[in-house]
C-alpha cells in the first residue's frame, strides 16, 4: 500500500485574517466609510492652509517688526556718521584756526578725514564770498556741488553768523547726484570768518554705511520729505516701492530712510509649497475619490461574484451527481458535496488525496489504478465508463464516470474534472423494470383474449400477445410492414362489438379504444375475446329457454285453466241472461225495440270479451318468438286486471296500483310481459291466501328509474325465507302442492330477455315484494323484431 501523501501547499483560511467586511455593514455606513479618506483629505488640506496663512501672518508680523528695528538702528548709524563726520570737521576747524593752514596737523586730519570717510567727496575753505582758499588734494571738482549752490551759500552764512556747524539742505545737481554739505566756521584771528565746508554724497552714505546684513534683508532708500526718491542702495531697484520709512532727522536737510524686504529674499517657497500642498490636496481628494470609485466598482464586482459563487455552490449543492477534479498529477483538487455524501467521506478528507483513493474497493484497486492512469494520459473513453467504488462504510456501490478536460482561466490545462453517477438505484430500477416487463408479459400471454397495439396511421402492429399471434396467425417475428386490418374502426368512436371472423368461422367479442402509446403516437388498442363458445352456449340455452317457456305456457295454461272457465263462464253466462231477456221482450205484444238492442248489444260485447280470451290464450301458447311493439305498462296491467279480477274479489284482495304520470312507452312483447305480471300477482295472491282478510292488499307501484320502468309488486302474503330468495327463480322449485314451479323462472327469463331484471326482497311490514325492470324506448324504433 503506496503511503498517502498530502500536498505541502499551504492553505490559507480566509478567517485567518479579520478585516472589514464592507458588504456586511449597512448600506448608509459603508457609504460613509467610503467618503471618509475624501473627507479626511479635505479636511487636512484645509488645516494645512489655513497652519500656513497663519504662519505667513506671523512671519510677516515679526519681518514688520524686524524692519522696524533695523530701520531705526540704521537711521542711528547713519545720523552718527553724519555727526562723526561733522565732529571731525569742526576738530578740523580748530586745528586750522589755531594752526594755520599750512600746519602737518591740518593736513594730517584733513587727509585722514577724507580717507576714513569715503562719503565725504570733497574738503574745502571757502571764504565769506564763497571763494575756494584751499581744497583737500583727493577733492573731485566736477563731483561736488558747486559753492554758489544756494543751499550751500545759505548754510555758509548761517554758519558764519552764528559760529555753528552747518548742514545743508539736500543739493542735487543735473547729473542726479544727491549730496549734503558740512559747513563748520573758521575764526581767523583776523577777525575774518571763513567756512570748511564737506561733500557728503548721500548714496556713498547710505552704501558704505548700511551694514551687510541689512542690506541682505531690505531694499534701502533714502526719500524726500515728499516720498520723492532720492537715492537707492542699489540702481536697480530705483523703482522699488518701500513698504516702511522712517525721518532721518538731520536737520535741517528733511530725508527720509525708507526700507522694503529685499524680494530676493521673498518666500517664494511658501507660495510654491501652498500650491504643491494645494495640488497634493486636490491629488489626494482626486485619488481617494477614484479610489472610492474603484472600491465601489470592486464591491460591485465582489457582490457580483459573491452571488454567482452562492448559485454555483447551490447548483453544486443541488447536484446528485457527484463531481471531483484533480490535477495533472492525480492529486484531488475539490469534490462536491453529492460526491462526498456517495462515498461517506467529507471533502476536507478527500481534498488533496492522491491515489489509492479511500473509496477504491480493495478487490478493484488495479482497476481503479488502470482507469486513474488512463484518465491522467487522456486515453479514456469519453463516452463514460462503468466502476466499482466503495462507501465509507465499506458497501459496493456502481457508477457511471465521465471524465472532461479541467480548463482554467487563462485556457491552460490543468487537470481532470469527472462526473460521476451512482447507477446502483438505476439498475435496481432496470432490473425491477425488466421484472415488470416479464410479468406484464407472461399476464399479457396469459389472457385468454387477444390483445394488440397497432399505430392509428399506419396499422403497423407494435404490441401483440400470444393469444392474439396464435388467433390470427401472426409470425413470430413481425416485420413493421404486417399491419392488423381485422377489425372495422371508427375515425374516433370507440368499438365494443360481436365480430364474426368468416375465414376462421370463429366470433370475438371486440373492444376497440384509440390512445396514446409510450411515444406519444396515437394508436389502436384492440382486444379480441373468443366468444364462440359462449355464443354456442347460448344458443343452446336460448333453444332451450324457448323450449322450456313452450313447456310452461302448457302448463300456465292447464293452471290457467280454472280460472279461465270461471272467466269464459262470466260472458257465457251473461250472454245467455241477455238472450233469455231478448226472449221475454220478443214474447210481449209490443217489443220495447230499444231494450231488446241494448241487450243485444251487450250480449255482443261480452261475446267479443270471450273471443278475446281464447284468442289471447291461442297466442300465448302457440307463439314462440317475441313479438315486440310499442306498449303501456298501464295498458298491460289493465289487461291482467281484467283476467285477476274474479279471482282478487273472490278472495277479497284489495288491488291498488300507483303510477307515476307521464311513463314513456315500452318496446316489448306485450304478451309476455302480461304473462310476468299475471304469473307475479297470481303468486302474490295465492300468498295472501292464509293472511287475514283485512291485510290482504296488493300494492303494484309504477315508477321511473332513470332509463328504466320499474315496477313493485308487493303483497302482504307468507314471505320469503332469505334462504329462498335464489332458489325461487330455479326451475321447478315450488313450494305448492300443484305447483310447477316454473312461473318465475320463466318470468325471469321474459324479462333478461327484455334487457332487465327481475328480484325478490322481503317487503316492510310483511310480505314479499317481486320488482323488474324494463328499459323505456325513448326514441321510436325503426322496425319491430
Ligand atoms: P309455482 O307457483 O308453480 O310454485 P313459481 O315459480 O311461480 O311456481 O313459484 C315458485 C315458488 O315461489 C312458489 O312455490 C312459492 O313458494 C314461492 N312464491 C312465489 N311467489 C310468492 C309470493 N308472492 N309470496 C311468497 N312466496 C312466493
Amino acid at each position: 500500500m503506496r503511503r498517502r501523501l498530502r500536498s505541502r501547499r499551504p492553505r490559507i483560511k480566509p478567517s485567518a485574517f479579520p478585516r472589514l467586511q464592507l458588504e456586511r455593514l449597512s448600506p448608509r455606513l459603508s457609504h460613509w466609510l467610503l467618503i471618509l479618506p475624501s473627507l479626511a483629505a479635505a479636511v487636512f488640506a484645509l488645516a494645512f492652509v489655513i497652519f500656513l496663512v497663519q504662519n505667513v501672518q506671523n512671519d510677516r508680523d515679526r519681518e514688520t517688526s524686524q524692519l522696524n528695528e533695523d530701520l531705526q538702528w540704521l537711521k542711528q548709524a547713519l545720523r552718527f556718521q553724519v555727526a562723526s563726520d561733522q565732529r571731525d570737521l569742526e576738530t578740523l576747524s580748530t586745528v586750522l584756526t589755531t594752526q594755520g593752514i599750512g600746519s602737518a596737523d591740518f593736513i594730517g586730519r584733513s587727509l585722514s578725514l577724507m580717507q576714513n570717510n569715503p562719503e565725504v567727496l570733497g574738503l574745502e575753505y571757502v571764504d565769506a564770498h564763497g571763494q575756494t582758499r584751499w581744497r583737500a588734494p583727493s577733492t573731485v571738482r566736477s563731483d561736488i556741488i558747486s559753492t554758489k549752490h544756494p543751499a550751500l551759500r545759505a548754510a555758509r552764512e548761517q554758519a558764519i553768523r552764528n559760529n555753528e556747524t552747518v548742514l545743508t539742505q539736500l543739493m542735487t545737481d543735473e547729473r542726479g547726484n544727491s549730496q549734503i554739505a558740512i559747513v563748520a566756521p573758521v575764526k581767523l584771528a583776523q577777525g575774518e570768518r571763513r567756512c570748511l565746508v564737506a561733500w557728503i554724497s548721500l548714496r556713498s552714505l547710505l552704501q558704505l554705511r548700511t551694514p551687510w546684513w541689512i542690506n541682505q534683508r531690505y531694499e534701502i532708500g533714502l526719500l524726500e520729505a515728499d516720498g520723492k526718491p532720492i537715492v537707492a542702495r542699489f540702481e536697480r531697484t530705483q523703482k522699488t516701492v518701500f513698504t516702511r520709512s522712517v525721518p532721518l532727522e538731520l536737520a535741517p536737510p528733511d530725508l527720509l530712510l525708507a526700507a522694503s524686504p529685499n524680494p530676493e529674499n521673498d518666500r517664494g517657497w511658501e507660495s510654491a509649497l501652498t500650491v504643491s500642498l494645494a495640488l497634493l490636496a486636490v491629488l489626494m481628494i482626486a485619488s481617494t475619490w477614484a479610489l472610492r470609485l474603484h472600491i465601489k466598482g470592486r464591491q460591485a464586482a465582489e457582490a457580483r461574484l459573491r452571488q454567482e459563487t452562492a448559485m454555483r455552490r447551490a447548483i453544486e449543492d443541488s447536484l446528485v451527481t457527484g463531481i471531483r477534479a484533480m490535477d495533472l498529477t492525480g492529486v484531488t483538487l475539490y469534490v462536491n458535496r453529492a460526491f462526498s455524501e456517495m462515498v461517506g467521506w467529507s471533502a476536507e478528507e478527500l481534498q488533496d488525496g492522491i491515489p489509492p483513493h479511500p473509496y477504491w474497493p480493495p478487490e478493484e484497486q488495479g482497476r481503479c489504478q488502470t482507469v486513474h492512469d488512463a484518465i491522467l494520459t487522456g486515453q479514456f473513453d469519453t463516452n463514460g465508463f462503468q466502476m466499482k467504488l466503495m462507501r465509507k462504510n465499506g458497501e459496493r456501490f456502481d457508477v457511471r464516470i465521465y471524465v472532461a478536460p479541467l480548463v482554467d482561466g487563462d485556457g491552460k490545462h490543468t487537470g481532470w474534472i469527472s462526473s460521476v453517477y451512482d447507477i446502483t438505484e438505476l439498475q435496481h430500477e432496470r432490473e425491477a423494470l425488466q421484472a415488470a416487463h416479464e410479468r406484464f408479459v407472461t399476464v399479457l400471454n396469459g389472457l385468454d383474449s387477444g390483445v394488440c397495439v397497432s399505430h392509428a396511421d399506419s396499422g403497423e402492429v407494435l404490441l401483440s400477445n400470444a393469444h392474439f399471434d396464435r388467433a390470427f396467425g401472426l409470425p413470430e417475428q413481425r416485420g413493421p410492414c404486417c399491419v392488423a386490418p381485422f377489425f372495422p374502426r371508427h375515425a374516433t368512436l370507440p368499438i365494443d362489438a360481436e365480430w364474426f371472423d368468416v375465414y376462421r368461422n370463429r366470433w370475438y367479442y371486440i373492444q376497440n379504444r384509440r390512445s396514446v402509446w409510450v411515444d406519444g403516437t396515437v394508436v389502436w388498442l384492440d382486444t379480441a375475446t373468443d366468444i364462440t363458445a359462449r355464443r354456442d352456449a347460448a344458443e343452446r340455452e336460448r333453444l332451450q329457454n324457448e323450449q322450456l317457456q313452450q313447456t310452461a305456457r302448457l302448463v300456465s295454461m292447464g293452471e290457467m285453466a280454472s280460472s279461465l272457465a270461471h272467466e269464459l263462464n262470466q260472458p257465457l253466462a251473461a250472454i245467455a241472461s241477455y238472450a233469455s231477456g231478448c226472449r221475454n221482450l220478443l214474447a210481449q205484444d209490443r217489443p220495447d225495440l230499444h231494450q231488446l238492442d241494448q241487450a243485444m248489444e251487450k250480449m255482443s260485447g261480452q261475446a267479443k270479451r270471450a273471443g278475446q280470451i281464447i284468442r289471447g290464450i291461442r297466442e300465448f301458447v302457440q307463439r314462440q318468438a317475441p313479438h315486440r311493439s310499442l306498449c303501456h305498462i298501464g295498458e298491460l296491467f289493465d289487461t291482467v286486471e281484467e283476467l285477476l279480477k274474479a279471482e282478487l274479489q273472490m278472495n277479497r284482495i284489495r288491488l291498488t296500483i300507483e303510477q307515476e304520470t307521464e311513463l314513456p312507452p315500452l318496446f316489448a312483447d306485450a304478451v309476455m310481459l302480461e304473462q310476468v305480471i299475471f304469473n307475479l300477482m297470481r303468486n302474490a295472491v295465492e300468498a295472501m291466501l292464509s293472511t287475514p282478510a283485512d291485510r290482504r292488499t296488493l300494492q303494484v307501484r309504477l315508477s321511473r328509474d332513470h332509463d328504466q320502468l320499474r315496477v313493485v309488486i308487493a303483497d302482504r302474503g307468507t314471505g320469503i325465507v332469505p334462504e329462498q330468495l335464489e332458489q325461487l327463480f330455479k326451475p321447478f322449485y315450488t313450494t305448492k302442492e300443484t305447483g310447477m314451479g316454473m312461473g318465475l323462472n320463466i318470468c325471469r327469463s321474459i324479462i333478461e330477455h327484455h334487457q332487465g331484471r327481475l328480484w325478490v326482497e322481503p317487503n316492510p311490514g310483511g310480505g314479499s315484494r317481486f320488482i323488474f325492470t324494463v328499459p323505456f324506448c325513448e326514441e321510436a324504433p325503426n322496425h319491430e323484431s
